[in-house]
């Protein structure tokens, strides 16, 4: 599977502790970045910023 199939997608997943998503994004040369939208209530992320 191509990963530019997947860029700006939403997909389901990413943290074990939420119901997180993820959106790959690329800047066109070669990059791949994968981010992680935690829920706010998110223990995780509440961990992280603490
Ligand atoms: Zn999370």
């Amino acid at each position: 599977m191509m990963l530019d199939e997947l860029v700006n997608r939403h997909l389901g997943g990413g943290c074990d502790d939420c119901g997180a998503c993820q959106t790959l994004t690329t800047d066109g040369a070669g990059i791949y970045v994968l981010t992680v939208s935690h829920d706010h209530s998110c223990p995780y992320l509440a961990g992280v910023t603490r």
